[in-house]
């Protein structure tokens, strides 16, 4: 087992239990934690038990290069990235901790000759789901480039109570259960509460002369709430950079309702209290469908507030000036969530910190730049004006002034164009004044990014563009990406292990490096060895399912798996219409020829989103036939798994022949989870849409199943009057289908259930699902096709691993750097921990 950290137990011959790396000393730390942390005898400890007691293991050598990290950061004269993010979806901490210390090996050696198995251990970490889907994971990702490249960063966002609701799946429709995910304690977080921050809501502002007799704005708030952070380590891979993730939990304010109390009022001393730890209660589980929820809101402002603050703070320690502040401080806006930023910072700078406008507004401008995430009207984030002035209403003012200030430029610029001065408006008029967060956003920033070339493509032709007319400078693309590190590495060791065995392990830092394997694609032991490693992932998977569905699947089949957010736009129900179809056709010759499949589905619903549910109950309900019949011969299966999750994930991606990512064209931004199935040998079959276009040109137009209608045959097609009953009425099985759903086929008892689903096909279709379904189908006949041929398959599995190197996220952070925050890398130098120097300094 190789090391990479620094040699810091070199010079020392007994190794302390908190730092020392050797097997004895690790076993050592491991017991001891048990029973000193844990408090519990090793023959009365559970999983759970031993879970927290190596995690402690793993934090004792985190903390060092953490704290070594703060260290440097504090001393050297260095720009820093803020991220904002109201989701961050780390996915489990221990055995990415261990993968990026180099300490995985080791630790399972440990772990073994303590008498465990370590990946048992490690199922026992809840999933931190602090996220919905791939906004929130591409945060994460993000964040271990970020730490991996040496780039002082820091993410910023919400310590929910409850993150993403578990989904259970009863007689086929979605339950929500609560994430309880810190019942039984946080080993990963670092609570301060020294850097507890004040934030204000409500209320009303009034003008008052300062000594000089100039005038300024004050807020007189109606309630304060105290934000306290929650600190997480984000170790890189083989580096001594840990970052830190900075999560604010909300606590009511230090004298809160302290006279309701005195005075024996204790329920609305309590109510206080509630109502401010209501804030960081819950994560919204919307994922692309905002609902105006004045809690929301509060959420949103909660955050900013809190670490914009922060950020000035630690800057005037360290500066004693806030001129320079965009100097030391980028600060990127993760989609519209935290983009009440903009209004926050020139509050904090004008009211509190007594600076100018025109040099406030100069140095926000700088500071700020903003990711937009998707092209889809309806969302983009609008609050009410009502609601915002009763919220935050010295905020309002500051945004009436910003756009008071912008239209007047833009009259200058654009004289006489009162249509561009409402679409620029960051108020919405007419049907009630509302505050659009993107406009503000793009307003207050200097950069502007889509996630994937499309996107920002059709960002600068359609969502922003009288933006882009008066800014083209502010706007560019930044593809997103996955890090290797735990989609690779973590998920798939197998893998991996062949890899770097042919290689050599630097791919993991330079995963451009993965073009040396196709040297490998015509050695025959290469090939059969990548092919028995995908098998054993499909077999691992088909176990899970045997267990978690009771459904016994041929690991010999295609693994056709589409997991994601379920939304009308991604077009699970796409997916389902073909396996309608290949039903039928065995029902009608039930000896035909089929190429078997297994087709998983994964992924949860927003709570209130009832197409999406319905399509959770269909594709249980179509699974519960075709599972059945014997006329299927178990040549096809269908199998939703529940509570897809960042850890389901890394047992699904390896797992995969075929990945699904069959959205409408010019609905995905990016897409993430393609980038996964791509680096784990999986082959797409998928639209001309987000990141998957630059797949494509990537491995190849060979290596890619292609189909459906291009972003702008779509709204040629929309604009002309898309009528999908055409479709219906000249397509056989189509119709059939649809039919067949609609009479209750699948859902004998309740014949109408599924009328609602193909009532909107059959009326509305705003995802085009029937203008793509034979293009869709005849592509899934290739992809059998293909699949017949073992060796054709192989090369292509190969190709597209070795050419997935640009979606690492490394990449993506590397071009953040550069084109967008202008901030370096910092090395950082581990000093062995010396308990000794650390005692005599206390009181000095
Ligand atoms: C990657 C990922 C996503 C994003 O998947 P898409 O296919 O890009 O929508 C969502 N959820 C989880 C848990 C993920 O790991």
């Amino acid at each position: 087992m190789q090391t990479n950290v620094a040699n810091q137990t070199s010079n020392i011959t007994v190794e302390d239990d908190r730092t020392g790396l050797s097997i004895e000393t690790l076993k050592r730390a491991f017991a001891d934690n048990l029973f000193y942390i844990q408090g519990k005898l090793a023959i009365l400890a559970n999983f759970t038990d031993y879970y927290m007691a190596l995690s402690y293991t793993t934090r004792d050598r985190l903390l060092q290069r953490w704290l070594q990290t703060l260290k440097v950061y504090h001393e050297q004269d260095i720009k820093t990235v803020y991220y904002l993010s109201a989701e961050f979806l780390m996915g489990r901490h221990l055995g990415n901790s261990l993968i990026n210390l180099d300490l995985y090996e080791s630790i399972e050696q440990a772990v073994r000759e303590s008498g465990l198995d370590l990946t048992e251990v490690l199922e026992q970490e809840p999933d931190p789901g602090l996220g919905n889907g791939g906004l929130g994971r591409l945060a994460a990702c993000f964040l271990d480039s970020l730490a991996t490249l040496e780039i002082p960063a820091m993410g910023y966002g919400i310590r929910y109570e409850f993150g993403i609701f578990n989904q259970s799946i009863q007689h086929g429709w979605q339950v929500e259960i609560p994430d309880k995910w810190l019942r039984c304690g946080n080993p990963w977080e670092v609570v301060r509460y020294e850097s507890t921050v004040q934030v204000k809501f409500g209320g009303h502002t009034e003008i008052y002369n300062d000594d000089r007799g100039r005038p300024h704005t004050r807020w007189i708030p109606s309630f304060t709430v105290e934000g306290i952070p929650h600190d997480t380590p984000v170790p890189g891979y083989q580096t001594n950079t840990v970052n830190t993730l900075r999560l604010w939990k909300a606590e009511a304010g230090e004298d809160f309702n302290f006279q309701a109390f005195n005075s024996g009022d204790y329920d609305g001393a309590v109510a206080t209290k509630i109502k401010s730890e209501t804030i960081s209660k819950v994560l919204y589980p919307n994922d692309n469908t905002p609902q105006g929820r004045q809690l929301r809101l509060e959420q949103q402002f909660f955050f900013v507030s809190c670490s914009l603050q922060d950020i000035i703070r630690r800057h005037l320690n360290r500066y004693g000036r806030l001129d320079n502040l965009a100097d030391h401080a980028a600060v990127q806006l993760n989609d519209t969530h935290p983009a009440i930023s903009i209004a926050e910072m020139m509050r904090l700078l004008v009211d509190e910190h007594g600076l100018f406008w025109d040099e406030a507004w100069r140095i926000t401008q700088n500071t700020f730049a903003y990711t937009n995430h998707t092209l889809m009207p309806e969302a983009l984030e609008r609050w009410g004006v009502p609601l915002f002035e009763s919220l935050l209403p010295r905020h309002l003012e500051i945004i009436y002034e910003i756009n008071h200030r912008f239209m007047q430029d833009v009259q200058t610029w654009f004289p006489d164009d009162d249509e561009l001065l409402s679409r620029l408006s960051i108020i919405e008029e007419g049907g009630g004044k509302k505050v659009r967060m993107a406009n503000l956003a793009t307003i207050g920033s200097h950069a502007v990014n889509g996630v994937a070339a499309l996107h920002t493509e059709l960002l600068k032709q359609d969502v922003l563009k009288d933006f882009y007319k008066l800014w083209p400078e502010k706007f560019n693309n930044k593809t997103n990406g996955v890090t290797p590190r735990r989609w690779v590495l973590l998920a798939n060791p197998a893998l991996s292990g062949l890899i770097t065995e042919k290689i050599g392990d630097t791919w993991l830092k330079h995963l451009d490096e993965l073009r040396k394997i196709e040297a490998f694609v015509d050695d025959h032991d290469f090939r059969d060895r990548w092919r028995q490693i995908k098998q054993a992932n499909k077999q691992k998977l088909a176990d899970y399912i045997r267990t978690h569905n009771g459904v016994e699947v041929d690991v010999n089949s295609i693994f056709d798996i589409q997991v994601k957010r379920i939304h009308e736009y991604k077009r699970q129900h796409l997916d389902l219409l073909h396996i309608i179809g290949l039903y039928l056709r065995i029902k009608q010759n039930p000896s035909i020829d089929i190429t078997p499949r297994t087709f998983v589905f994964g992924g949860k619903a927003a709570p209130g989103y009832f197409m999406a549910k319905l399509i959770i109950k269909a594709i249980n309900a179509v699974a519960d036939v075709v599972n059945r019949d014997p006329d299927v011969h178990g040549r096809i299966k269908v199998v939703f798994l529940a509570n897809f999750s960042a850890s389901l994930g890394q047992l699904i991606y390896p797992a995969a022949d075929l990945s699904e990512q069959i959205s409408t064209a010019g609905k995905e931004a990016s897409g993430t989870g393609n980038m996964k199935f791509t680096m784990n040998g999986a082959l797409t079959i998928g639209t001309l849409d987000g990141a998957n276009i630059e797949i494509r040109e990537e491995v190849g137009d060979d290596n890619f199943f292609l189909f459906g209608l291009t972003a702008s045959e779509v709204e040629e097609m929309k604009s002309k009057g898309y009528n999908p009953r055409d479709y219906y009425e000249s397509n056989e099985e189509l119709r059939n289908v649809l039919d067949r759903l609609a009479m209750g086929y699948f859902s004998p008892g309740e014949k109408d259930l599924f009328k609602p689903l193909v009532d909107s096909l059959l009326h509305h279709d705003d995802y085009m699902l029937l203008a793509d379904y034979q293009a869709y189908s005849d592509c899934q006949a290739k992809v059998s096709e293909a699949y017949q041929d073992v060796e054709k398959w192989t090369t292509m599995s190969i190709l597209n691993v070795a050419r997935s190197g640009k979606f690492s996220s490394d990449r993506t952070i590397k071009e953040y750097c550069d084109e967008i925050w202008n901030v370096k890398p910092v090395k950082v130098e581990l000093q062995p921990y010396d308990p000794a120097k650390a005692t005599i300094n206390v009181g000095s």
